[in-house]
């Protein structure tokens, strides 16, 4: 590559609002909480860049934070998803293998009888860091199991070795007085997993049942955590590392959870842990945009991730919604700021990974947000930035497997094809 490339090529930081995408809220005078919120740092984006709306998956999909980072990074998840279980993993720190099979699950609390009388093992808090080291490193016929605790009353579990296949059902019932499930293979090609499923939940009891911690909490009137409850059975896509998609772009990520975590942590990306990070409305907005400016000055290519919007959307909070976009947009204000004159060496790209309309209390299908800031580039004529805005502007209608495409383009780093 000739040096002038070089210098033409910029570095990308892709802003990603959880759920912030939303309809119109009567309590904002069907205003959405974006439009209703001042947001003038963003609106100073807009208004020098392009927006556009972007349907995250596809059309009528209403995506999960896991799937819509899979496709913001450039994986398509219809083609590559298997289920949750492999990024809840990948967010705990385990690496995370080609062939794994990876379980979200729960310490229980069953009767003799492997009836459930607890799903949360009386919401267990202390102690799962030795029962989950009781369980890993077990080996089953051909398989070993790695078994790491979570937080609370959560673990995960990854099975690793030859021949398993995540298409197999749940141990974990999901109600309180139900018996424990036999794990059934969905399709014959998982037939082994399920077996080996079954032998490690078996196995867990007994040896969660007489363990030293929970003889304690019986002691103490507590409900002993005495069952794994395994669920959403998952394995990481076989796909090309991130660097590798993209011509050697070397990423980073500020991410708000851990399963958002664990799906830049599967693609390829390095981890930034930031201190008073938390995923909720309290998270430490400016530590997380620190960690963004320092990774930058390493990193090609920095996603930073804020989980809070997408809790004001769940819990039909409209006005939250809108107070906690205006401390994003300060954010974004300190970051501009901090950046200086290096800003003009980025492209910068605000978005959300779904729509988590207040009225709907969940993710829907509607087409998020997004705008795309770079000095030099095309304007558009958008002013501000919300979603009836976006619906006019230059970037039209975009995909979200696309966007990476379209940043690496515009950040001098994408493909030529032909002569
Ligand atoms: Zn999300
Ligand atoms: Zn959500």
């Amino acid at each position: 590559m000739a040096v002038d490339d070089m210098a033409r090529m910029k570095n990308i930081l892709l802003v990603i609002c959880d759920g912030m995408g939303d309809r119109p809220c009567p309590e904002l005078d069907n205003l959405t909480p974006l439009e209703a919120a001042s947001t003038p740092n963003m609106d100073s984006l807009v208004k020098n860049g392009q927006s556009g709306l972007m349907n995250v998956i596809a059309p009528g999909i209403a995506p999960g934070s896991d799937t819509a980072h899979l496709a913001l990074l450039g994986y398509d998840p219809l083609k590559v998803y298997s289920g949750r279980g492999a990024y809840e993993a990948a967010g705990t720190g385990l690496n995370v293998q080609k062939g794994d099979v990876a379980f979200r699950c729960n310490f229980g609390t069953v009767d003799e009888e492997l009836k459930v009388t607890d799903r949360r093992a009386g919401r267990i808090s202390s102690g799962t860091d030795e029962l989950a080291a009781a369980l890993n490193g077990m080996k089953i016929e051909d398989v070993e199991v790695v078994f790491k605790e979570a937080v609370e009353h959560r673990a995960v579990l990854i099975l690793r070795g030859p021949g398993l296949s995540a298409d197999v059902g749940d141990v974990d019932p999901h109600e309180v007085g139900a018996m424990i499930l036999t794990s059934k293979p969905l399709k014959p090609a998982g037939e082994k997993t399920a077996r080996i499923l079954n032998e490690f939940t078996k196995r867990s009891y007994e040896i969660l049942n007489e363990h030293e911690v929970n003889k304690k909490r019986r002691d103490e009137g507590k409900a002993p955590a005495n069952i794994v409850m395994a669920r959403g059975a998952g394995s990481p896509p076989d796909v090309p590392q991130f660097s590798e998609k993209f011509n050697g772009l070397k990423g980073a990520a500020v991410v708000g959870i851990s399963l958002v975590e664990g799906v830049c942590r599967v693609a390829g990306l390095d981890i930034m842990k930031v201190s008073g990070a938390t995923g909720g409305l309290d998270t430490n907005l400016n530590n997380k945009v620190d960690a963004t400016i320092s990774a930058l000055e390493i990193y090609d290519f920095v996603l930073l991730h804020i989980k809070g919007t997408d809790l004001c959307g769940h819990d039909n909070d409209p006005k939250i919604k809108a107070e906690f976009i205006e401390k994003i947009d300060a954010s974004v204000g300190r970051l501009l700021g901090n950046l200086g004159g290096t800003k003009d060496e980025l492209i910068i790209c605000i978005t959300a990974d779904h729509s988590t309309p207040c009225c709907v209390m969940d993710h829907s299908s509607d087409p998020v947000p997004i705008l795309v800031w770079g000095k030099g580039l095309r304007k558009d004529h958008v002013e501000t930035f919300g979603e009836h805005a976006a619906a006019k502007g230059s970037l039209g209608h975009i995909r979200g497997v696309d966007l990476l495409k379209i940043l690496t383009g515009l950040a001098g780093r994408g493909e030529k094809l032909g002569a």
